[in-house]
């Protein structure tokens, strides 16, 4: 069987990019007979950026909240939170210490922050923490920790998955075959959204649509995705907008072909957007209540990590003890 792993990060309310990008398309492939699955919830990567620990923690529940009310069945994947986990920051080091720092400058996400510094005349390390230089290595520990050998990912971590990798291989060279290669996925046919202001839909940018928000304020949410000041009656370029790539990413083969004509007939933004929201509310409305019953009821969103916890580390714990004696840490006699 081939392992698949994919993480969300607790650092926001889940929104309609998450399930689009990666957690619908996680939902079916474990129901691929072929693979096994490892969903997990990136609580030590949202401290990086969150350091709110309010935040953290009720992101944690409800992104739980949301795999879970999509019909994700726990008892064929592997649905466990990061932190739970402790073999996983204690492989961290392992491969902290593998690692060639020039490694870590290179990585994009530091290397954005540093230019971003640069642009607004600040040091260039200004703000910039250790969680952040050196996070490739924890995303690294998550893929290794559990021998991942597919991982579905957006463009831009591509990077990131050639660095764990790297890392892999050199351990792999100084201590002995312990780790599989993970190989990045990219579903090419998995939209990226964007958000209300026109950019990538990202909890970063404070710019999403949360996927279940209720009734009322989805539909002020998608009344405020940002269109440009076309009247009714004008044509409208579908490729460029913000709703008709939403649109796309919920309706069937049929109904984006009609969407794609009634722009170009100049179909009012105020309707366009009356019938995204009635075509997002109606797929997402049931899965809704559930999610609202499981908020109410967080013992039972425990009680599911706690069963996941067990089986990862049924396979971390051992694992690591393994690892743990390659490198030379082990009992003396
Ligand atoms: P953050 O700002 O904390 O990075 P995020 O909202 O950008 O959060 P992540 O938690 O980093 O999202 O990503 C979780 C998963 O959701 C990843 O697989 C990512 O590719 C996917 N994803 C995130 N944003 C989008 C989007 N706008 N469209 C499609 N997929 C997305």
């Amino acid at each position: 069987k081939q392992r698949v792993l994919t993480g969300i990060t607790t650092s926001g309310t889940p929104h309609l990019g998450n399930y689009v990008g990666a957690i619908r398309p996680a939902i079916a492939a474990s129901q691929e007979e072929n693979n096994q699955s490892f969903y997990f919830l990136a609580d030590y990567h949202a401290l990086i950026k969150c350091q709110d620990p309010e935040q953290v923690h009720q992101s944690t529940l409800e992104i739980a909240a949301t795999w879970l009310a999509l019909g994700l069945n726990t008892d064929n994947v592997v649905f466990y939170r990061q932190s739970d986990i402790h073999e996983i920051p204690e492989l961290t080091w392992l491969l902290t210490c593998q690692t060639a720092k020039g490694l870590m400058n290179r990585a994009h996400a530091y290397k954005a922050a540093v230019d971003a510094n640069r642009a607004d005349g600040e040091d260039s390390d200004f703000g910039i923490n250790m969680g952040l230089y050196s996070y490739p290595i924890l995303m690294a520990a998550d893929m290794l920790m559990f021998n991942a050998q597919r991982v579905p990912v957006g463009r831009d971590q591509i990077q990131h998955i050639e660095m764990a990798r790297d890392i892999a291989q050199r351990f792999n060279h100084h201590y002995g075959d312990h780790f599989a290669l993970p190989e990045a996925v990219v579903e090419d046919h998995v939209a990226v959204l964007q958000g209300l202001d026109g950019r990538k839909m990202s909890k970063s940018y404070g710019n999403t649509i949360p996927l279940f928000l209720p009734e009322k304020k989805l539909k002020k949410h998608i009344n405020k995705i940002k269109t440009n000041l076309l009247e009714p009656g004008e044509p409208k370029d579908p490729d460029t907008s913000t709703v008709f790539q939403i649109w796309k990413a919920f309706a069937s083969e049929v109904q984006t072909a009609e969407m794609r004509k009634a722009f170009e007939q100049g179909i009012a933004w105020g309707e366009a957007k009356k019938q995204l929201f009635e075509l997002v509310n109606g797929q997402i409305g049931e899965a809704r209540e559930r999610y609202n019953e499981l908020l109410a009821n967080p013992a039972e969103i425990e009680a599911e990590l706690e069963k996941g916890a067990d089986k990862a580390r049924a396979y971390s714990a051992p694992f690591l003890e393994e690892l743990r004696h390659a490198v030379g840490i082990r009992k003396i006699g």
